[in-house]
């Protein structure tokens, strides 16, 4: 196969973003994204920097890929991650064309000056609530609101593009939806209302947690008019609400984008996931140690990407699986 082919799956669908997680290790313990007492991965089994580069590389040059989002786990524990930013930075002249960036926040006023300095385009930052009480619930009684604010004041001051997630939880922060939408929209913040997956660590999701698309409209119709905006490529569902502001929803549950998927996922020890609700990966640091061509990688990538499931569109309800979104790389 060459260059030229799409990388793509037995359902057409075409791959164009990775996202590649640095690490499981988090200084948060978001009860819906990892158990409360995680196990974290051996640091040996994580891909190293120069790893990393290969695999990108790869990915960038032979298999298409435009856009790569560093995630994890929190990214910014990784030690040094400007040096891989600026690294990839290199790959612009092969087609890459956007570095991204998902985290907490926390630790954005010491990285993001340095971040942006070698490449960094964009970040989004999760934020599920202003409320302090709430916060430490959520985060796994870890920091504060004001601490991520910090975090997000200090990124748009680098220079980075910034977008909020906020993943709404029935009985955790389905109160602060329109909260955090006024805060949004004064600091003239893009905001995307996230609905809760069945990827979590403790098999604590369940579908009446589920806070869906209808239901955040319906709240945030009750202060705001709400225009529905024409469909893009992207996952969200764009709003435009009182002429002016563009909210996201992302309805992953009660509306799956998996028709239109292209997305790809590296974990942070190197096993390539074709979709969120996959039971399994498909190891590539193995061969990757074990002194693989790039042509061979490139077999391994394309035969496992070939074969992706139709996605949560068809399987819906409790996932049951050994990964939880903070090793898989949200
Ligand atoms: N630590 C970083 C952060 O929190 O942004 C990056 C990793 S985190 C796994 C990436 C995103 O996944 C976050 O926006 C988080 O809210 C979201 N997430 C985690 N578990 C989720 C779940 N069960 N359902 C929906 N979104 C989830
Ligand atoms: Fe950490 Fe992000 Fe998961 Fe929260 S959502 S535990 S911050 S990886």
């Amino acid at each position: 196969m060459t260059q030229s082919q799409p990388l793509s799956d037995q359902r057409g669908r075409e791959k164009h973003k990775l996202r590649i997680s640095l690490t499981d290790r988090c200084n948060f313990r978001c009860p819906y994204c990892m158990p409360e007492d995680p196990v974290w991965q051996p640091r040996e089994r994580l891909l190293s920097f120069e790893e990393l580069e290969r695999l990108s590389t790869l990915f960038v040059t032979r298999l298409g890929i435009t856009h790569i989002r560093l995630t994890g786990g929190e990214p910014l524990l990784r030690k040094n991650i400007e040096h891989l930013v600026s690294r990839l930075q290199l790959l612009r002249e092969q087609g890459l064309q956007r570095i991204s960036l998902t985290s907490n926040g926390i630790l954005l006023p010491k990285l993001a000056g340095k971040l942006q300095q070698a490449g960094l385009d964009d970040v989004n930052i999760s934020l599920d609530t202003l409320d302090a009480e709430r916060f430490l619930r959520l985060s796994g009684g870890r920091s504060t609101p004001q601490e991520v604010i910090d975090g997000i004041h200090a990124a748009r001051a680098a220079g980075l593009r910034v977008k909020l997630n906020t993943v709404v939880i029935r009985g955790y922060n389905d109160a602060d939806v329109l909260p955090l939408l006024e805060w949004a929209i004064k600091e003239d913040l893009p905001l995307r209302f996230i609905e809760f997956m069945p990827l979590d660590g403790s098999g604590q999701w369940s579908r009446d947690k589920v806070v869906s698309e209808e239901e955040i409209l319906a709240t945030v119709g009750r202060s705001y008019q709400v225009e529905r905006l024409a469909a893009g490529k992207e996952p969200a569902t764009y709003y435009r609400l009182n002429e002016h502001y563009s909210l996201g929803i992302i309805p992953t549950i009660s509306n799956p984008f998996c028709k239109s998927c292209n997305r790809l996922r590296l974990t942070a020890t190197g096993e390539l996931y074709a979709c969120l609700f996959s039971a399994t990966g498909r190891d590539l640091r193995g061969p990757l140690r074990e002194s693989a061509s790039d042509q061979q990688i490139e077999q391994i990538i394309r035969g496992h990407v070939w074969t992706k499931e139709a996605g949560y569109a068809v399987s819906q309800g409790y996932v049951e699986r050994p990964i939880t979104m903070h090793a898989l790389g949200g």
